[in-house]
Order: C-alpha cells, then structure tokens, then sequence
C-alpha cells in the first residue's frame, strides 16, 4: 500500500482522532506540529499559531522552558525509571510528596501517583469505597458530581463527567449521581437571585443525598472552577454552602483541581481563591506543565489517617500504576512546581489576569453576539448568542463555536470551542503584547463569523 503524501492525509490515513470536530478536520486538514516556542506552536508548512490554550490547559510555562526540559535530561541520565511497589520508589518520588504536602492546603497529607487525571479520580473512587468499607459502611458507593463537570474518560471518570456524550459508552455506571450544574446566568431561573439560586442548588444536594440515603453516599467531587465543562465558576457562596451539608452527612469532598491547581486561577489552588477546605486534592495537567504525563491524589490530614488505619487493617492497598511515581515525571514536576511558584509565573496571572478580563469584556461589549464572559485568572469563556437580551443560543447546527476557532487558527490564534463557547486559557507566561494579539485575532474571528452567521 502507497503511503499518501501529505502530513494531512497521513494523520488522517493512520490516527484515529479523539474529541475531535470531524467535518472541521475533513474540510481543513489537521494541523500537525514541529515544535513551540514560548507560547506558540509551529506547524509542519511553518506557520505560527498563539496557543491561547496552553495546549490541553497544560503546557503553562509555554513550549520552550529550557529549566524543565533540563530537569528531565538530568532524572533521565541519573535513573530514568523506576516504579513505586514493594516498598521501593526513586528519592524524587519521595521528595515530589513532600513538596506536594508542603504546597498543598492542608497541614499533613499523603500523596498516591497516577498517569492522569482520569486515574487520579479512579484512584480517589477506589480509596473512598475501599475506606467506607473497612469502616464498616461498605454501602457508602454512590458518587455525587455536577452537570458539566469534567473528571476525565476512564470509566468511573467518564461515569463522574457531566455530560451527554458519555450516552454512546453506556455511562454513565449506576450509583453517580448529578446534580446541578452551579452556573447562574445559564440555569437561574426567571426573577431567581444568585443568593436564591445558590440555595436551592444547596437544597438539592441535601435532598438527594436524604433521598438517597446518607449511608449510601461514598464521597461529592468537584471542580473549583468547571473547566472542561465551559469555564463555570461557582455561583456566589456556591462551596461556603454546599460544605456543611457534606460535613453534616459525613460526605467527604473532593477539589478536583487539575485544571485549577498550581496558579490558573490566581492563586496555587482554586480551593483558596473559592476560600473553602476540601479533604482531598486531585492534581494533574500543570502538576507537570504538561512534560510528563503525571496525576496525583493529595489526601488531607482525614483521609489520609483513616485510609492509612484501613491500609493496616489488610497490610497492603492493592492499587498502583506501573509508572506511579515515575523519577523523571516526579523530577519534572519538582522543577514545574518551582518554576510556576518561584520564577515569576503564577505572578504573572495575579497581575495580567484583571487585564485579560478586561480585554474580553471590551470585546463582549462591542458584540451583538458574546452573551456571557465568565471565568477568573487566566481561564475565560466566552459565549456566543444569537440574541444578548433573550440569551437564545445560535442553532446548533450552524456550529457557531468551531466556526469561530476555525477562523481563529485561520489568523494564527488556537482557541477552543466549547459547546457555543470560546475557551481562553493562555500560558502563565503571556506577555502583554502576545495579550494584545489575542485580543485582535480573536474580535476579528468574531466579527466574520458573526456576519456569516447573523
Ligand atoms: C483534564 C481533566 C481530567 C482528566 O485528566 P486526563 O489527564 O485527561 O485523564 C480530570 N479532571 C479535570 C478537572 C480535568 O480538566
């Protein structure tokens, strides 16, 4: 068989393509890349493309960053791999958990390693079900999760995540539970407050979780901020008034802060900038800024002595990843957590964030078609109406979102469309002026399609 020529048509020809718009590829090409510098990407024909995505929301020190990739040459020369059964692991897995601990919101911890973020939060299933079970409560399975949460693929994570596509797969499983998505602008409800809709989101967990059963009820997970989902941070007080519901009914809670850990939206976790305690962390995409593939469980002080008490009880906890722990990804993110925390990085959010959202706001402004602008630090979306006042969405059909990503990548700017949403979530390292130029590309994409489309 003749191989075909094109980059293109060999992606096409032999990759099987995963949350990908077909008809946008079929009609364009997919785009294949060399290599990045800072925040852009480079592709094969050597056109430039501003990542306004950091990659997958992971690659927040850019393309580049000569420190992390120094960092993994060094771990791969020293002991290039190495797993963490039987009581052995690398010393920079041992040196990864103490940094996380440190680093973490809680006063004492543990932390479990994983490859991703969808094992991470497979990983917290199992310890919550395996936990309520050695205390004698092995009926506490049921998960409770949000409408439009995103937890990740794997089938207890797809069975977490919030969305419809997950029907084709059967999913989700029995026993995952959910529950509103706390979103105000898109599910208040007519003459409803945020306060008002904020409790009666409260009053829905407390009435699932009696109708339900508290005894059944195995642990609540969600993000600070729904990434995946289209950028939706809680409603006003949204986790001051979920908390004391779940504490009440024993219900532990679970920040799943891949996306939001390690400075995204402002601060080190979207737990401090929410001001709420959960009882364990889920980390992963920045953990590495996306040169490793790397997730990590981070039990609070709670968790981490009654699973340790259950542990006992058996003598082992029979769960691991072969790369669990893995030096180079534990050498990776030790360098990643400094050069986010100690090189400027995660101040830059702080300082250029209240200039990201102005920018958009501006540009929502001008628009007869930008309905709603939501997020914090440097993750944003914004979302495409037909009408601003009635809040009416454009007709699926017409694939309003790709059609503005599509015009984006056309102008040499990566965004990405999000049901009829544009996502925003650049590299920490954003200067002003590569700010500037996401703000042109993008109200130029906006103003053809909206014309075409209009
Ligand atoms: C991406 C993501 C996951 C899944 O991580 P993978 O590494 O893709 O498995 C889980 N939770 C959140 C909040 C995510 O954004």
């Amino acid at each position: 068989m003749n191989k075909p020529q094109s980059w293109e048509a060999r992606a096409d020809a032999y990759s099987l393509y995963g949350f990908t718009d077909l008809p946008s590829v079929a009609s364009r090409g997919a785009v294949v890349l060399t290599h990045g510098e800072g925040p852009y990407v480079v592709d094969v024909n050597g056109r430039r493309y501003l990542d306004a995505n950091s990659g997958l929301w992971n690659m927040v020190a850019g393309f580049d960053h000569k420190g992390l990739a120094e960092a993994a040459k060094a771990q791969y020369d020293r002991f290039p791999g190495y797993h963490a059964f039987f009581g052995r692991l690398s010393d920079q897995t041992v040196m990864l958990s103490e940094k996380l601990v440190e680093v973490s919101p809680f006063e004492r911890g543990k932390v479990f390693y994983t490859n991703s973020g969808s094992e991470a939060n497979d990983t917290m299933v199992k310890m919550l079900w395996f936990l309520h079970a050695s205390e004698g409560k092995p009926e506490r399975r049921k998960i409770l999760t949000r409408w439009n949460a995103y937890h990740g693929v794997t089938v207890i994570s797809a069975s977490m995540t919030g969305k419809p596509y997950n029907e084709v797969f059967g999913l989700p499983l029995p026993g995952f539970i959910h529950l509103t998505c706390p979103h105000y602008w898109r599910y208040g409800t007519e003459g409803e407050t945020e306060e008002q809709f904020t409790a009666r989101l409260a009053r829905e967990l407390e009435d699932t979780i009696l109708r339900e059963g508290p005894d059944t009820i195995a642990g609540f997970f969600a993000e600070p901020v729904q990434g995946a989902g289209g950028v939706i941070p809680p409603s006003q007080g949204y986790f001051q008034a979920v908390l004391p519901i779940l504490r009440k009914y024993g219900i532990p809670m679970i920040a799943d802060e891949v996306i939001t850990g390690f400075g995204r939206t402002g601060n080190t976790w979207g737990c401090l900038t929410y001001d709420f305690m959960p009882d364990a962390i889920i980390s992963s995409k920045n953990l590495t800024a996306g040169l490793f593939p790397m997730g990590a469980v981070i039990l609070g002080p709670d968790l981490t002595d009654r699973l340790q008490a259950a542990i006992d009880r058996i003598e082992e906890f029979p769960h691991g990843f072969t790369a669990s722990g893995h030096p180079v990804g534990c050498a990776i993110a030790l360098k990643a957590i400094d050069v986010v925390m100690n090189e400027g990085l995660a101040e830059n959010v702080k300082r250029l964030a209240p200039r990201l959202e102005a920018g958009l706001r501006a540009i929502m402004d001008r628009s007869d078609h930008i309905g709603e602008l939501r997020g914090v630090g440097f993750m944003w979306a914004l979302e495409a109406v037909r009408d601003k006042a009635t809040k009416t969405p454009f007709d699926s059909s017409l694939s309003v979102s790709e059609r503005i990503a599509n015009a984006c990548t056309d102008l040499g700017l990566i965004c990405r469309p999000l049901g009829q949403s544009i996502v925003l979530c650049p590299p920490f390292i954003l200067t002003e002026a590569q700010m500037d130029e996401i703000f042109d590309k993008l109200e130029r994409a906006l103003k053809k399609v909206f014309a075409e489309v209009a």
